[in-house]
């Protein structure tokens, strides 16, 4: 066979491929069940939380900024108005202090106590409405659960419904996507959110799927890595119905099974499981510290915020640990100061959540790395050998009421919860400015 036969009889394989990716999606969309998936994203959820806690600053270009320990930080998340002043996540602060008197931008501490019990509330409002099934956290500002019907129109009623709930009970703006798979209902809030006819909600059905591909590059597909990233703009896929377009044949030899579950994802058939949060498996809370703290009693203030906050964010997951390890650093970048950093892990007999054990260890630990005569800079504590709460083996000879305990943490907990953060804590926590707003200052 010459040149020419070889190429035809190429392209006719080509075409037979093709045709029975195509055969294979619509047989997939009459196996797909009638439920539909919907993901519920926050916009710009850091920025939000701050709107909404402080609804001041409503009308003022907000953005929420980390802190490092030379003080300076980076953009994490930006309001619109903010970034309709050019302003880019990740952006460092030292680069823009020109425009945040110029434009009055509101620069926010990040307060992830505040973001966290905000996507609680969040969670709590869609559960007790009872509209979206399912419903589970993704991330601290995303959300999946299903709807059991398809009818499109019925499914923006509802998901309306489930909106509104949310902007009356928590002021979080949220864009909305649905669809047949979790892919497609997270490129569905793609277009809900950057799109402002879609009014926050975009129900992708099969008829709109090749519309939606062919306008998404195919690095903006959730589950599309780098790697996978890199490999595709070599061969010339760059939109995801390019990626879609591709014969099954080829998918997994050459993307792997991640790349043949995207794809079975973006032909409309589920692929993909969300497990529920998984437990974080150290919990760590640091802070640098807006004026440097010599004291012992000072530093005592600190460690037993850390404490009394990582024990909280411990029995939040259900969980209990076995090791704390506490760090002190001094200020690395004053040179002219006299330099000591020290870290110390101890391992407790028992498991536990407890807030005062967990405070009393921390302090004992403080104890043992604290030296007079230094300028600390920075204080933290991570909580590790980390199992379920469910896990605990009891002894025979520990004499701990476990249950009476577990029963004034939980009481805690929920007047905490109920309340806001520290109306119950601690006497030896410190709720003061000085600590509880450490990275303000250091913004500033
Ligand atoms: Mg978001």
């Amino acid at each position: 066979m010459g040149k020419n036969g070889t190429y035809f009889l190429g392209k006719l394989l080509d075409r037979i491929l093709i045709t029975r990716t195509a055969l294979y999606s619509y047989f997939c969309q009459l196996l797909t069940n009638m439920s539909t998936i919907v993901h519920i994203d926050c916009n710009a959820f850091f920025a939000s939380c701050e709107i909404a806690t402080r609804p001041q600053l409503q009308n003022t270009p907000v953005i929420v900024a980390n802190s490092n320990e030379a003080g300076g930080g980076v953009i994490l998340a930006l309001n619109d108005k903010a970034k309709a002043l050019g302003l880019k996540r990740g952006t460092p602060l030292f680069k823009i202090k020109h425009l945040l008197s110029q434009y009055a931008i509101q620069v926010c501490p990040a307060d992830h106590k505040k973001y966290h019990r905000i996507s609680r509330q969040i969670m709590q409002i869609v559960i007790q409405q009872g509209i979206i099934l399912n419903f589970q956290q993704y991330s601290i500002d995303e959300f999946f659960g299903t709807l059991p019907i398809d009818d499109p129109s019925e499914i923006r009623i509802y998901i309306q419904m489930v909106k509104d709930a949310i902007t009356t009970g928590s002021n979080i703006p949220v864009s909305c996507g649905c669809s047949s798979t979790y892919t497609l209902a997270k490129i569905a809030t793609h277009y809900a959110k950057h799109y402002s006819g879609y009014k926050g909600i975009c129900i992708l059905t099969p008829d709109k799927r090749q519309q939606a591909l062919s306008r998404l590059p195919v690095a903006d597909v959730w589950g599309i890595g780098r790697s996978l990233q890199k490999k595709m703009a070599s061969l010339n896929i760059l939109t995801a119905w390019d990626f879609a377009c591709l014969p099954l044949s080829r998918i997994q030899t050459d993307f792997g099974t991640q790349g043949l579950h995207t794809w079975q994802e973006l032909h409309g058939v589920s692929s993909i499981k969300i497990h529920k949060n998984a437990q974080q498996q150290s919990i760590m809370q640091s802070h640098s510290f807006p004026y440097m703290l010599s004291s012992l009693p000072d530093l005592q203030k600190a460690v037993c915020n850390f404490a009394g906050n990582c024990s909280a964010k411990l029995r939040a997951q259900h969980s209990i640990c076995r090791s704390i390890t506490l760090f002190v650093n001094t200020n690395r970048h004053r040179k002219d100061l006299a330099q000591y950093s020290n870290t110390k892990k101890c391992k407790l007999t028992h498991y536990s959540n407890d807030t005062s054990l967990i405070t009393k260890t921390s302090l004992e630990l403080l104890r043992q790395i604290y030296r007079s005569g230094y300028q600390y800079k920075q204080a933290g504590l991570i909580l590790s050998d980390i199992i379920s709460d469910q896990g605990r083996q009891l002894d025979l000879f520990d004499q701990n009421d476990y249950a009476k305990k577990n029963q004034l943490m939980k009481t805690i907990d929920s007047i905490n919860a109920k309340f806001g953060d520290d109306t119950i804590h601690l006497a030896v926590q410190d709720n003061s400015e000085k600590n509880t707003n450490t990275r303000l200052k250091e913004e500033e």
